[in-house]
């Protein structure tokens, strides 16, 4: 085997996202069909530092590219943050013997595996596991797209009895920093406003909003609204409302995990498991500290360096979109 690789060690870290089962699926099947051994860790680098590591068979992963979660379980661990923590994790992948790793997560689990990568020697790459879609270098991450579809479920409920009553409803939802679910949930469910982070440091969006009459001729109105700091969520929006404009009957509804949750959609399965095969490609090449994205239906390799520091922009021109579409 020229590329030296015998055996793989597989985990999922940070937040749980829709699809990172039918990634591991993926990771192990490619691997075994490649003659390489794989290791699953079990919740995230926690595992790798207290050694909870089972070797996979391809039976291992039947029946889970449908489920919801990860069947590795996943972990924020503080430990992987110092050198000592790392150290250990170093002489578990010793002990088992495993000569690279896959890691399935966000930035933050990519600037771990960069970090470890950098002081022993590990060749890693990643793949982008979060509902968030706030990583360069992938036109959509792992769970983004299920997310995104449970949100419009949730909202087009909501229209139901925000039409019945006549009311100004502002939905919270997930993105951490990034407006991409709240923006594209905005379009797709036919809601008459998003608020996002990125566009609100530079106007007032419910101010432009309450300018341009967004009610006029509607009897309800639903306004997407990003959970980050910047935009002030949909409590802080609320409330101002309420304050600056009583006229309105104003309501609050926070998604929260439901969000998480569910069964992946077609899309991310098919993006999981193209990007698990493209990851032990990539390692059966020699190539390492890479993520695996998928940009205009194309597999990728983008350095974690520049998936974890370079900013992948909202499109802001769709918020004129939705606004065209609410009048
Ligand atoms: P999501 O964005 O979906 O929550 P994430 O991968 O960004 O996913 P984090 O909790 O930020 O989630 O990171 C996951 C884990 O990666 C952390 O619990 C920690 O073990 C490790 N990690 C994060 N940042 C660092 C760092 N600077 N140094 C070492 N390890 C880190």
């Amino acid at each position: 085997m020229g590329h030296g690789i015998k055996c793989i060690g597989m985990l999922t870290s940070g937040g749980d996202a829709p699809g990172m089962n039918a990634a591991i699926r993926s990771v192990t099947r490619a691997a075994i069909f490649n003659n390489i051994r794989v290791k699953a860790i079990y919740r995230g680098y926690k595992g790798l530092i207290t050694g909870e590591i089972k070797e996979f068979q391809t039976q291992n992963v039947s029946n889970i590219i449908q489920q919801g979660g990860t069947i590795l379980k996943s972990a924020r661990c503080a430990e992987f943050r110092t050198p000592e923590g790392r150290q250990l994790a170093y002489e578990n992948l010793v002990k088992e013997e495993i000569d690279a790793l896959v890691v399935i997560g966000g930035d933050g689990t990519f600037t771990g595996a960069r970090l470890f990568s950098q002081e022993y020697d590990v060749p890693i790459v990643g793949l982008p596991g979060t509902i968030d879609n706030d990583l360069f270098g992938t036109d959509s991450t792992i769970g983004y797209d299920t997310a995104l579809n449970t949100i419009i479920d949730a909202v087009d409920k909501i229209r139901d009895t925000a039409s019945s009553h006549e009311r100004l409803f502002f939905i919270e939802v997930m993105g951490r920093d990034a407006g991409f679910l709240a923006l594209n949930s905005a379009l797709a469910s036919g809601a008459e406003a998003a608020i996002i982070p990125e566009r609100e440091t530079k106007v007032d969006q419910l101010e432009e909003l309450i300018k341009n009459g967004f009610r006029k001729s509607k009897n309800s109105s639903i306004v997407i609204v990003s959970e980050s700091e910047v935009t002030g969520g949909a409590n802080g929006l609320a409330e101002r409302m309420r304050r600056e404009h009583p006229e309105y009957d104003v309501r609050v509804s926070i998604l929260g995990h439901i969000q998480r949750g569910g069964s992946p959609t077609a899309y991310d399965r098919i993006i999981a498991s193209r990007m698990g095969v493209a990851a032990i490609d990539a390692l059966m090449d020699g190539l390492r500290n890479i993520m695996i994205g998928i940009v205009n239906n194309e597999i990728v390799h983008v350095p974690l360096a520049k998936a974890i520091k370079d900013d992948k922009p909202v499109n802001e021109q769709l918020l004129g979109v939705v606004q065209i579409l609410s009048i």
